[in-house]
């Protein structure tokens, strides 16, 4: 697939690399559509018999693969042993650490299932104090689990580098922490830690029934956006692709941000700033009546702000898919609506006309899932 192909490659491909790919083409295979026989690989993945078998041998070695008895078949002859990924052989542990004063983590199952949780308060916590917070609460959920671990998964607040370096996470208090190696360090498990709006990216591809091209808008303390683009998650230069928390909206001013800068999509649309200015507005009402319009106008204010930052994204891009994550009670409804009326506004009706802007089903479990889909895609190249 040509267009798939990054321009300019340069790599050599070697014998191993080919081995690699089939074997990620099998999983992948039977990750998603599971209890298929050697022959239905094959037709599948298009690859000979005598590979397929050869796989799924070493797959069964690692215990990674399982066959679960024969299929039932009305024609003559050996029926065909039916294998399946042994979805219950390893289990996932994830941390989530964008809550504002909450960090929480959860044992998964390799199909994303929240399998036990738990959380610690930050209780103001910064620097290597925070750190150790962290590491704390990954040893209790390590504990927890009752399978050998894939791996760890981590979806951190602020810019984070391939290498898993928090660049900068203000709330944490962390700069150049190089949390993914001194996790592995510590676990003696492979880490990977991603921002947590791509990690929740991730989470909406994999478990949300997202297309390949997906937007995904977290709305919390801060407001960040994972993006995803023919499949592959998009990190950017400096690894702050989706970062439109800070990107000032119109040329009117408008609310003063923790920045420093004057209307950041951040200061009309963080929960905090929204929870506020619904609770004044409806301090001054005099009646509940007025209180509900002003709330009302509040919420469309924000959606429509969020919709003229989206605007040009969605036109450059092509966009079709819009998530958000977040308070349902204050995005769902008006917010939203402000935020698509706003967009197909400011867009070409040709391009734009099916855009669907929803909420996830994910909930609030949406960073914990989406660490996993990293670990699924880096131990397995599953998602
Ligand atoms: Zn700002």
């Amino acid at each position: 697939m040509i267009q798939d192909r990054a321009l300019r490659p340069t790599a050599k491909v070697l014998p191993e690399h080919i081995r690699l790919n089939n074997r990620t083409l099998v999983l992948q295979t039977l990750y998603r559509t599971g209890l298929q026989s050697r022959a239905d690989l094959a037709r599948e993945t298009g690859l000979t018999r005598v590979t397929v078998s050869d796989l799924i041998s070493e797959l069964m070695g690692e215990n990674l693969v399982i066959e679960l008895g024969q299929r039932q078949e009305p024609r003559p002859g050996k029926p065909a042993t039916l294998l399946d990924i042994n979805r219950v052989a390893f289990q996932i542990v994830t941390l989530d650490l964008s809550g504002h004063t909450r960090l929480r983590g959860a044992v998964l199952s390799l199909d994303g299932a929240v399998l036990s949780s738990s959380g610690v308060e930050l209780s103001g916590a910064r620097g290597e104090a925070a750190y150790e917070k962290v590491a704390a609460l990954l040893r209790q959920v390590i504990a927890g689990a009752t399978a050998p671990i894939l791996g760890v998964g981590v979806g951190s607040p602020g810019i984070v580098d391939r290498a898993g370096v928090v660049r900068n996470a203000p709330n944490l208090g962390w700069r150049d922490e190089p949390l993914q190696a001194r996790l592995q360090d510590a676990t003696g498990l492979p880490v990977r830690v991603v921002n947590d709006a791509n990690a929740a990216v991730l989470a909406e591809h994999s478990f949300g029934g997202a297309d390949h091209d997906l937007l995904l808008v977290k709305v919390g303390h801060g407001v960040g956006a994972g993006l995803l683009m023919g499949g592959r998650a998009i990190f950017g230069e400096r690894f702050a692709a989706g970062e439109i928390g800070h990107v000032v909206v119109g040329t009117d001013d408008g609310p003063l941000c923790a920045c420093g800068k004057s209307g950041c999509l951040e200061a009309w649309l963080s929960v905090p700033r929204l929870t506020s200015a619904i609770q004044a507005a409806t301090d001054t009402a005099a009646t509940p009546e007025q209180a509900e319009l002003a709330t009302d106008q509040i919420l469309t204010e924000a959606g429509r702000r969020l919709g003229i930052i989206l605007a040009p994204v969605v036109g450059a891009l092509n966009l079709l898919e819009i998530v958000l994550s977040g308070p349902p009670e204050l995005l769902d409804g008006v917010l939203s609506a402000a935020t698509v009326e706003t967009i197909l506004s400011r867009t070409m009706a040709t391009e734009t006309g099916e855009l669907t802007l929803r909420m996830t089903a994910q909930g609030e479990d949406i960073v914990l899932r989406g660490a996993a889909v990293m670990v699924l895609s880096a131990q397995l190249g599953v998602s």
